[in-house]
């Protein structure tokens, strides 16, 4: 085998891969959105086989082979690091058989139609049996991908290479020192900012009308970008020039689809202002979570909570609901839409508490892989967490332990990665904040020039590198969360006059 040969079987496999992976998404999205219930056993099925027919191909002897040609030749930075990460991936795939990968990929759709199902009947009992499966496989699973390393462990640096328990204990300590101290003065003064009318009527399809002027103005367009809506809000990219994203819209809380649909929006220009060259390629084009969230949240909080956000929007936002804005300023809106609660609800906390929701789940989850509760009283516990943390009793589990869709699919470790993310998107804010008006750009309607920015320092690069040599290089300083910890001192210090 010589290189241009190994290139060409590595290209070949890789765009059959995209294929399935194209086929699988689509199903995934439509049976997200708009797929009657009743099809779901019967989808599920077909889906897992879908998903077996690709693993001959990707475990493919010649794919192995050439695999580990061009590991062991020098590439260009862009191919061996794309090379390294797909043998990395390839000798954790080698260790499980096609049956293997088509029970897992049936296990996990069937446990969040179950989710679903709980959650909408606030019934935690449905959804028991299927959480402790999964709990049960993804350990067997971890362990078998890395027999020698603590599975907690293995699955942080699953979503966030290079993260463990350690590092992220030292995140939260920090987070806990300088934040729960916070929360509690500002929870002595709640009602200093009003935010009543954030919750009055706001009929759905007025809201959708909105949407409209939102995508919009954020340039999320419809020539790459589609929007549906689902129970939990997510991006879906096909491909960079067909991302799709849902949103979830709630009659009584104006703000929730709008932060969600900006929230989706900065994942899906992450996908969309990919480097064209990754086209071809398939770990390059797969970011971390952590990465992913650092974008989502900027856009969501560095950007939109800023009152600047809602200078071109806020006005047709009150041309619409009347009723209930058109006493309101657009500084009282902005500081409405900043007003910090505790709260049940992980996706519709404000930034200065949501960390905390990432905290209660982290804790959660590394008892639960370390093997040191009962996960019989997983209810009870999350339920404990909150009062301790949040004073608050949770009334249902629809509002507590089945709130999150993540554990349905077996994304155990991803959420710390949303409080990573978010400590990241502050270290990048600091550096746009320097190198351009923020507040101008959003007040002109010029979103273009702030997506434009993380285009050309962070999004270009895909997976090339690690989150702390994208931060060096578009920062000039390794990661460092004491900017999202002064970020957040400073800004609810000001706002609640402390
Ligand atoms: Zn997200």
């Amino acid at each position: 085998m010589n290189k241009k040969e190994a290139l060409k079987i590595y290209h070949e496999h890789i765009e059959k891969i995209k294929a399935y992976d194209l086929v699988l998404a689509t199903a995934d999205f439509d049976s997200s959105t708009i797929a009657p219930k009743k099809g779901n056993a019967y989808r599920n099925k077909m889906m897992s086989i879908v998903q077996g027919e690709a693993f001959p191909i990707q475990t493919d002897p010649v794919l192995v082979e050439a695999i580990d040609y061009l590991n062991g030749i020098k590439l260009d930075e862009k191919m061996s690091r794309e090379i390294s990460l797909a043998k990395k991936n390839l000798e954790e795939i080698l260790r499980f058989t096609k049956e293997e990968v088509m029970e897992y990929a049936l296990v996990q759709m069937n446990a969040n139609d179950a989710w679903l199902e709980a959650k909408q009947k606030k019934d935690y009992s449905i959804f028991e049996p299927h959480l402790l499966k999964l709990i049960e496989l993804t350990k067997q699973r971890t362990l078998k991908k890395k027999p020698d390393a603590n599975v907690y462990d293995t699955l942080l640096d699953d979503y966030e290479e290079g993260m463990n328990m350690k590092k992220y204990d030292a995140f939260f300590k920090l987070i806990r020192k300088e934040l729960v101290p916070l929360i509690k003065k500002v929870s002595k003064k709640q009602d200093f900012i009003d935010d009543s009318f954030i919750c009055k009527y706001y009929p759905v399809e007025k809201q959708e009308r909105f949407s409209k002027d939102l995508k919009k103005y954020l340039g999320f367009d419809p020539s790459w970008g589609y929007m549906g809506v689902s129970e939990h809000p997510f991006t879906n990219a096909f491909s960079r020039n067909d991302v799709r994203i849902t949103t979830s819209y709630e009659e009584h809380n104006v703000i929730s689809s709008i932060y969600s649909i900006i929230h989706e929006t900065g994942h899906a220009f992450y996908e969309h202002q990919l480097d064209p060259a990754y086209d071809r390629l398939i770990e390059l084009s797969g970011m971390s979570s952590g990465m992913h969230e650092s974008q989502s949240r900027f856009l969501e909080n560095y950007l939109g909570k800023r009152e600047s956000f809602f200078t071109k929007l806020y006005p047709k936002l009150q041309k619409l609901f009347p009723e209930n804005l058109k006493d309101v300023s657009l500084e009282d809106f902005s500081k409405a839409a900043n007003v910090s609660k505790c709260s049940l609800i992980r996706t519709d906390a404000d930034e200065l508490t949501y960390p905390i929701h990432i905290l209660i789940r982290y804790e959660i989850e590394k008892m639960i892989f370390n093997d040191e509760i009962d996960l019989h009283d997983l209810p009870k516990i999350w339920n404990q967490k909150y009062k301790d943390y949040l004073g608050l009793d949770v009334p249902d589990d629809a509002s507590g332990i089945l709130q999150d869709i993540h554990w349905s699919l077996a994304y155990f470790g991803y959420f710390p990665t949303y409080a990573l993310g978010s400590a990241i998107g502050a270290q990048i804010f600091h550096q746009m904040s320097k190198d351009m008006d923020v507040d101008e750009s959003l007040s002109k309607g010029d979103f273009k020039a702030l997506t434009d920015y993380l285009k050309d320092h962070i999004q270009k690069y895909g997976n090339l590198y690690d989150y702390d040599r994208i931060l060096q290089i578009a920062t000039g300083e390794p990661f460092d969360p004491h900017y999202y910890t002064d970020y957040l001192k400073e800004k609810y210090q000001k706002l609640y006059e402390l």
